[in-house]
Formats: C-alpha cells, structure tokens, sequence
C-alpha cells in the first residue's frame, strides 16, 4: 500500500520534471530564436550573440539540474521517511505486545485476553452451538512454595506453568496469565463442547508433574479449573465472573479437579460478597466473640493455657467458622482490622482472667497480611500496655509456610523483642526449610492433626511424627499436638515424647465464661485441672 503511493508520487514527481525541463527547454529555445531574427540590441558589440547564447544555455542547463536535484532529493526524503515509519511502527508493536503480555511468562495478559475474548464473543452472537470455552485455572499449594523457598523459587514455577500451558494450546486458542496463580485458556469448541473438560484433564496432568527449582528442590502442585462455555454459560459479559465461580467451586471441594459452572456457584460467589459486606460491620456490632480451647501439659495432663480461636455470631446465619471468614477476610483486606479486634480482645480477656486471680497464658493466631502490617508491634504493645498485660502471657501462632517467609522473619525478631512468646502452627502442612526453622526465636512447634489422626493404624505416620518431635527438641523447641480426639492418639504421641495436647479430647474452644467455670471447678466435670501455679494465690477466684 505504502510502497504504492510512493511509486504514484515518483511518477508523478518525474513527469513534473520532464515538463518543467521541456518548458524551461522550450523558453530558451524561444530567446535563442528571437536572438536570431533581431538585430543585436543596442549596446551589444557585435560578435557577443553567440556568448549570449551560451549564457542562455547554460542558464536552462542549470535549471534543468536544479529540477532533477530537486526530485533525487525528494525521493531521498520519501525513503528515510518510509524508513523511521517502518521503524516507528516495530517500536509500537513491540511496545502494545509489551503492555499486553505478562512479562514473567511471556503469555498474554488480562488486557489481550478480554480483547480476544470480545472478538470472538462478537463473532459468535446469535449463534447456537457451543463456540467457545473458557477454562479458569488457580494453582493449589502454590503459596507455601513462594513463602518456604522465596519468590524467586516461585517465578521460576509460575514461569515453567506458563510455558506448559503454552504447550497446550492450539494456534487458534489462548492461554493468559491474569493474576499471581492464575491463568486462563480461550478455547475454539465449534460445537464440541466435549474439549473443553478433555483440554482440563491435561491441564490438571501436566500442572501435576514435578517442578524444579533453583536450589535443586523439586516440589508438587495441582490446580483447581473453572469451565464455562459460550453460549450455555453466558452472557458474554458474566463469562469470567462465572469461570471464577466454577474456581472456587473446584478449589473448596478440595483443588486438583475442575468443576464446570453451575447456576448455584454464581449463588456461592454471591454469598462471599454478601460475607465481606457483613463483616466489614460484623466488629461495630459486637458479633465476633473469641473462643478458648485448653491446652495441656502432656505428663501432668493439667491445663497450661488456651488458644484463642475467632467466632463470628452472624445475625442470620448463626454461628460462622473461621474457615469461612477469615480466607473473606484475606481476600478483602479486612484482615487487619479483625486482627487487632482480637489482639485487643484476647489482652482484655487475660486481664480479666488476672483480676479473677487466672494467671492464663493465650495464644492468637496471626494471618500473613498482619505480619506485613507496619504497626503491628507498636499496637501489640500498646494493647499489652492498655490492659496491663505480661507480655510472656502471650504467644503468637504462625503458620508454618507463613513463618518461613523473609519479611516473616524480621517481623519475628521484632515481636520476640516485646517480650512474647512465638508458636508455629499447623507444622508439616507445607515446606520447611530447617535452616531457617532453626533461626527463628520461636518456641513452640504445633503438629497439626493430619500428620497423626492414623497414628494408631499406621506405621508410616507414627515414623514421621517421632522424626518431626525429636527434631523439634533438637532444635530446642517444645511440641504441642493439635487436634488430639482419641485416648490411644494421646498415649501414642505421649510415647513420643510430645509436651503438650490441644484436642477435643480433653475440651472443645469454649466462650471465655465457660473456661472460666472450669478454671473455678464449678458447672459440669471436667477431664482435666488448671495447673496450680495458674492460680495467683493472693485473689480470691470467684
Ligand atoms: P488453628 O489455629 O490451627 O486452630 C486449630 C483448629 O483446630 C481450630 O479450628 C480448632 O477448633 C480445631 N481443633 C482443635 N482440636 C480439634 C480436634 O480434636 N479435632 C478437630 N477436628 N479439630 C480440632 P477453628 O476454631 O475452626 O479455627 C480454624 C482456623 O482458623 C485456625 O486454625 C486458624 O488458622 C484460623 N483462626 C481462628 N481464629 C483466628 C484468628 O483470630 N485469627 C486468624 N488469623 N486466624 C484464626
Ligand atoms: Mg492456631
Ligand atoms: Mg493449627
């Protein structure tokens, strides 16, 4: 196109210079011809026509190269031109597949995919059959690799996962990453709808294969998929939102599977947005209550502490787990106002206790986005200072993957500096790195319930409990087995050395009042005592 208007503009251009030398050719040719039929002017000596003549000749010569300067150097002009466009035009196309790629991946990002998605969701409308398909996919387990072994390790999955779904897709679909873990596939179906569960049963094969990383580790993950399909799924508008949907589908029912969409997902999305709505006033309107659950020394089966574990008293819904709302609570950043409530709370509380002559020691469990809060320790220590707190009496719960994080580390050291006491939670649910373990000034190691609820049948479980204690000693640290439910689990662990027990089998998490009764020998009877030296002497309890 460019190339032929330049050539119509050289034709052009010489056809101009041909007439303008044929003109200028033809004035001369008349001056000479005038010259010759005059007389010579007066004043002109004789003999100095033909000197005139050259004169004029040269003049038209002149002329005539001015011309064919005047087109050679247009046409120069034209072609540097032509050239810092071309140049222009890679810059920009660079520059747009910059702005609508993901960079650690090279895939396309959220921009292109949408872009794509609305052209052949135009292309599409009207049609019957199922055209195109959209596959949702989050990857499971992937944020105890990026916490464990750092962010470079996990770039270099997140990269290795890019490619393998790059791997899979055909020239006519599209594969996007569009958030930290997720990736989404466009898929062509022209009316087979069946592709679309087959191309998520080889995603879920080759998401599962091992990945290597940089310090030599190989490490596992699956993925949970949303399906939708268009235009059973649709509208186009409510497509995404719906493969989401069918994502969190997959995921709660445990991960590593895909779900395709169903109506009453939409309805389960609908219900996390009406939780956050509620829990943004759930603290005003005083419906969160922290319950306590016993813990217990091991040999003397007396009870050393509790842990605090949030409810939400829901004025509809009733009673909320905190394995509903606290992952609402991360996903909406209102994480940290429900931490401080509770570190707030629970200083109240071992105040209250203290006045009623209960020397209590609380644990309070800590998300990973309140350890990335500035004024953590500051307002830590302003709650222990407003209720005239210990702080030995406290002890913060980490969980594992969360405590092995950089950041999470420095804010450790800090916290240790005030003086409370630190636990790792749920242990042996994702990677340690025993190095860094062993650098934390933690305290306590909490085994969480999954590793022993098969202590007694199986070998291998008993095998991995009684390495994972002795190490815990090695490394100076006291174990608490959480979620002890059976006689023969807590003889078994007892066997194994294990300090202290948190289970139901000596008490569930109970409100405060109730620990309270317990604590004072009153109401029902109770499996275990409060450790004497909880007991301040000096206040007469009740
Ligand atoms: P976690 O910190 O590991 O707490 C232990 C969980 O195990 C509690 O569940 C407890 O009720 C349960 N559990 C204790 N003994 C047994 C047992 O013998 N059998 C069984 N099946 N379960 C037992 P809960 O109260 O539902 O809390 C779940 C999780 O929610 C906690 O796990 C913790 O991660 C989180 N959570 C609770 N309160 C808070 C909080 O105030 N802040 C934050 N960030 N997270 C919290
Ligand atoms: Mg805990
Ligand atoms: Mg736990």
């Amino acid at each position: 196109m460019i190339f032929r208007s330049q050539l119509r503009h050289s034709v052009r251009l010489w056809l101009g210079a041909l007439l303008f030398g044929l003109l200028a050719g033809l004035a001369l040719e008349l001056c000479l011809g005038a010259l010759r039929f005059t007389a010579a002017p007066p004043g002109l000596p004789d003999g100095a026509e033909p000197a005139v003549v050259w004169l004029l000749s040269a003049a038209g010569t002149c002329v005539l190269a001015l011309g064919v300067f005047g087109v050679l150097a247009d046409a120069a002009g034209r072609r540097r031109q032509a050239a810092l466009r071309a140049s222009l035009d890679v810059a920009h196309e660079r520059l747009r597949e910059q702005a609508l790629s993901d960079p650690l991946t090279g895939l396309p990002n959220r921009a292109l995919f949408e872009e794509r998605l609305a052209r052949q969701l135009g292309a599409a409308e009207g049609g019957q059959q199922e055209s195109l398909a959209v596959l949702f996919i989050d990857l499971d387990g992937f944020k105890p690799i990026n916490d464990s072994f750092g962010h470079a390790a996990g770039d270099t999955v997140l990269a290795e996962v890019g490619q393998r779904l790059r791997g899979l897709v055909g020239s006519e679909d599209l594969a996007a990453r569009v958030g930290g873990d997720e990736f989404l596939l466009l898929l062509r179906l022209d009316g087979e709808a069946g592709r679309a569960p087959r191309m998520a049963t080889q995603v879920l094969q080759v998401i599962s294969k091992p990945y290597r990383l940089p310090n030599l580790v190989d490490v596992n993950l699956s993925c949970s998929i949303g399906i939708v399909t268009y235009p059973a799924h649709g509208p186009g508008s409510k497509l995404l939102a719906n493969a989401d949907a069918a994502m969190y589908a997959a995921k709660r029912a445990g991960g590593s599977s895909f779900a395709v969409f169903a109506p009453s997902m939409d309805q389960d999305a609908r219900l996390q947005l009406e939780l956050q709505h509620d829990l943004r006033m759930a603290i005003e309107r005083h419906e969160l209550e922290l319950y306590y659950q016993p813990k217990v020394h091991a040999l003397s089966s007396q009870i050393t502490g509790a842990e605090a574990l949030v409810r939400w008293n829901h004025p509809l819904r009733g009673m909320i787990s905190p394995t509903v709302f606290i992952p609402v609570a991360e996903r909406f950043a209102l994480i940290s106002a429900l931490g401080y409530w509770v570190i707030e709370e629970a200083c109240r509380q071992v105040r209250e206790w203290l006045d009623q002559g209960l020397r209590m020691r609380v644990a309070v469990n800590l998300s990973m986005q309140q350890l990335r809060q500035e004024d953590l320790v500051p307002r830590i220590r302003a709650a222990l200072e407003h209720h005239q707190v210990d702080p030995s009496l406290l002890t913060f719960e980490i969980t594992e993957s969360v405590a092995m994080e950089d950041a999470t580390m420095r804010a450790f050291g800090a916290l240790a500096g005030v003086g409370v006491s630190l636990s790792i939670d749920d242990f042996g649910t994702a990677y340690s790195n025993f190095a860094a373990l062993r650098k934390l000034p933690a305290k306590q190691l909490k085994i969480d319930r999954s590793l022993f609820t098969d202590i007694d049948e199986s070998g291998d479980a008993l095998a991995v409990v009684d390495a994972m204690i002795k190490m815990a000693h090695a490394l100076g640290l006291k174990v608490v087995a959480e979620g002890v439910e059976t006689e023969r689990q807590r003889d078994l662990l007892l066997a194994l050395h294990c300090d202290e027990f948190q289970g139901y089998l000596y008490g569930r998490p109970m409100p405060a009042h109730m620990l309270s009764l317990w604590a004072l020998g009153e109401g029902e009877t109770h499996p275990v005592d409060f450790r004497a030296s909880l007991y301040d002497p000096r206040v007469l309890i009740g």
